[in-house]
């Protein structure tokens, strides 16, 4: 394991700081953070307007990201790329870039494994086993930048696509976020800083499985990024069964917890529902999710609901609901009112796709 630090580990300031240990000044700082964030350089030998000698010196003594790339795997015509890392202690990471006509997502983990069983799900199977650094989420990141800029420069000029850099950031990979908040949170805002990477808060989200302390502390963040909720059952005792979380925060005190996010940002939160073939998607339990949504009394909850239709995970006795049931329980939500989206899916012929990754 490797004790050098990793440069994407370092804030600005501790980057100041170290450079200021070796006796350079903190200019040089600032070209290395504009190497890491701008211009995406992944070897110190190509920061050629540092002097030979620091350039050697950083070889020898950091790392510019600690991910081992083990496999990279493409599907939906080249358009989904999934990559395999092993993190410094053999454990695994999984990173998924998906491409659009008109934008380009990338899929982030922030845990290897994850602590949550939710049953439906393969990472949860693997267990918890580790919680990403600041920069293992960035480097992810910075990887999807550079090959998605790969991919465009492999096409031939005339492509209709015009967006070329990453459109959004969704933390929906491995783990989950809210379990390892510091990190996570210092990777959101350096990946944010304006001097470096610069993408807009909104173009960030994250995923929880409905963790409430997190959610109350995202409400206080001064970046206003996207919330989405993984709700997926409208009654405690299917929730408990789907997700051993609700016993520990039910459904009451999450959506108590939403509505305190959304009236203190604004912000509309969306509500993901992994639909199950005759567990979860039944007509009258979509009626009931439309009614806890929209609970009498109250202002509606600011949500929109992205349906799922379950991806198949090994081993699990579970079966996925079929269009015409995804549709029908859509109808029911429309009919009630609540916004609700049936989500595109991406990656399934490479187990690419939400609750698929399972480090394999
Ligand atoms: N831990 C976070 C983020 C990771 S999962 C969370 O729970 O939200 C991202 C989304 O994929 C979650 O909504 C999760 O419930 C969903 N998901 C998990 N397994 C799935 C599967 N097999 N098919 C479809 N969606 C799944």
């Amino acid at each position: 394991m490797s004790t050098q630090p990793n440069l994407y580990d370092l804030s600005p300031d501790a980057l100041t700081r170290l450079l200021a240990d070796w006796g350079e000044p903190a200019y040089r700082a600032k070209q290395i953070y504009r190497h890491l964030y701008v211009h995406l350089t992944s070897d110190p030998a190509d920061m050629t307007d540092l002097s030979k000698a620091l350039r050697e010196r950083l070889a020898k003594e950091t790392t510019i990201g600690n991910l081992q790339q083990i496999k990279l795997l493409t599907g939906d015509d080249g358009m989904t790329r999934k990559v395999l890392w092993n993190l410094p202690d053999g454990s695994p990471l999984e990173t998924v870039l998906m491409i659009y006509p008109d934008r380009a997502t990338v899929c982030v983990s922030s845990q290897s494994g994850c602590p949550m069983q939710c049953v439906f799900c393969a990472t949860g199977k693997l267990g918890f086993l580790h919680d990403c650094t600041p920069g293992e989420i960035i480097e992810q990141v910075i990887w999807a930048e550079r090959e998605l800029q790969a991919f465009f420069s492999s096409l031939n000029r005339r492509s209709k696509i015009e967006n070329r850099k990453l459109s959004n950031i969704v933390f929906m990979g491995m783990g989950e976020p809210f379990n390892n908040y510091d990190n996570w949170w210092t990777s959101v805002e350096r990946l944010h800083d304006p001097n470096g990477y610069n993408m807009g808060a909104r173009n960030f989200t994250v995923s929880t499985v409905g963790l409430v302390p997190g959610i109350l502390r995202l409400a206080e963040e001064e970046l206003p990024i996207n919330l989405a909720i993984s709700l997926h059952a409208a009654d405690d005792d299917l929730r408990s069964d789907m997700m051993p979380v609700n016993r520990r925060y039910p459904i009451a005190d999450l959506v108590e917890a939403t509505r305190t996010y959304t009236e203190k940002t604004r912000r509309r939160v969306s509500f993901e529902y992994v639909l199950l073939k005759e567990k979860n998607d039944f007509p009258e339990q979509a009626l009931r999710l439309a009614q806890l949504l929209r609970s009498e009394g109250k202002p509606p909850l600011l949500c929109h609901v992205n349906l799922i239709p379950w991806n198949p995970v090994p081993g699990a006795p579970l079966n996925r609901s079929d269009r015409k049931r995804v549709l029908n329980f859509q109808a029911v939500l429309k009919e009630h009112g609540v916004p609700c989206t049936v989500r595109v899916e991406r990656g399934v012929d490479i187990a690419a796709a939400c609750g698929q990754l399972a480090g394999r």
